[in-house]
């Protein structure tokens, strides 16, 4: 027999119990909401369409992970603590094992970051998957991409590249006995939250790595109006991807141009690295300082010595990056 909408949001999209702050969640016309006193909100939202965003026949508890995640990832980027999201479905005529695979994903993350579920909506159509989230951050402390400033120092979170080599794997472009972590990091990756959290009062702009180091790195610049000089033997890979990809050239164009890994890229003013490396310990993830803001705009890569470093071939994403 067919579920119903109404089957759905009561057997897989209604939480037990109410969470923190949560007045009214799923079930009425709208949620209602209780930030801590004195918060200020931070709402941010993004959507999944299959073939755009994911491939067909990708396991829901996946997509469940990634569409919460990639949310997560934008409230890090602001420093907000995660509090509430909504849910909007567009399925196909879907069965019970996918609803039941996808809140299993959803959940198991949401339940890492105590975030509730408070409302959505449910339509029959084609796969376009969409979720806002809300976080709180004390007044005037959320995170910008605008604040960076000449002689800042600019970082990024874990390591970059992975994502778009693991997508590769998928795809059967690429081999190799790496595919597996790296295939891993591309379907699940891990949200900077605690780092986007240790950040706050510390970094002057922040943005997370969805579309590339260079692409995202480039809205950063723009929004401060400045430049930034990236060392790029310092720009961190994981082992596995320097394993799998030995080439320096390609593995410099997977991490400048690959998307999907959800690091994030910040700038800090000079004089607080002692603060830093307090932060990037409690936030339980590695912090890389890249290169400098400088006041030319545009992005310039160097090598160690200071001689300059032309764009990785194959790299069609520079132009777009240094614009
Ligand atoms: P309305 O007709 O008022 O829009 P719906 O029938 O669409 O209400 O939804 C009923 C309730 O279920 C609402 O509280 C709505 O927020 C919630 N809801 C609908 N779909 C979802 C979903 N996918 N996840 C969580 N809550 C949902
Ligand atoms: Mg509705």
């Amino acid at each position: 027999m067919a579920l119903t909408e109404f089957d759905i949001i009561r057997r897989w999209f209604t939480p037990a119990r109410a969470g923190a702050g949560v007045r009214t969640g799923v079930g009425d016309d709208g949620a209602v909401l209780a930030p801590p006193p004195g918060r200020e909100l931070v709402v941010v939202t993004d959507t999944l369409v299959e073939g755009v965003h994911f491939l067909r026949g990708t396991d829901p508890a996946d997509l469940g992970y990634r569409l919460l995640a990639v949310n997560l990832s934008d409230l890090a980027a602001m420093g907000a603590e995660p509090a509430w999201f909504t849910l909007n479905l567009t399925v196909p005529a879907a069965g019970a094992a996918w609803f039941e695979g996808f809140a299993a994903g959803l959940g198991a993350l949401a339940r890492r970051w105590d975030m509730d579920l408070v409302g959505g909506d449910t339509c029959r159509g084609p796969c376009v998957l969409s979720l806002t989230a809300a976080g709180t951050v004390p007044p005037g402390q959320a995170l910008g991409r605008g604040g960076g400033r000449p002689g800042d120092g600019l970082y990024v979170t874990g390591t970059l590249g992975d994502a778009a080599a693991g997508l590769a794997c998928l795809r059967g472009e690429r081999r190799g006995d790496a595919c597996k972590a790296l295939v891993q990091r591309f379907l699940r990756p891990e949200p900077r939250v605690a780092a986007g959290l240790a950040l706050r009062g510390l970094a002057s702009a922040c943005i997370d790595v969805s579309d590339g180091l260079a692409a995202d790195l480039g809205h950063l610049l723009a929004a401060g109006g400045c430049g930034a000089v990236v060392e790029v033997e310092a720009v961190p890979v994981s082992p596995e991807l320097a394993r799998h990809e030995p080439d320096p050239e390609r593995r410099l164009a997977l991490a400048l141009g690959g998307g999907d890994d959800y690091e994030l890229c910040f700038s800090v003013p000079p004089g607080a690295e002692d603060r830093l490396a307090a932060a990037a310990e409690a936030a339980g993830v590695g912090f890389t300082r890249i290169g400098e803001l400088v006041p030319q705009p545009g992005l310039v890569l160097r090598h160690a010595d200071g001689s300059p470093c032309p764009p990785p071939a194959g790299w069609t994403h520079f132009g777009e990056a240094a614009g």
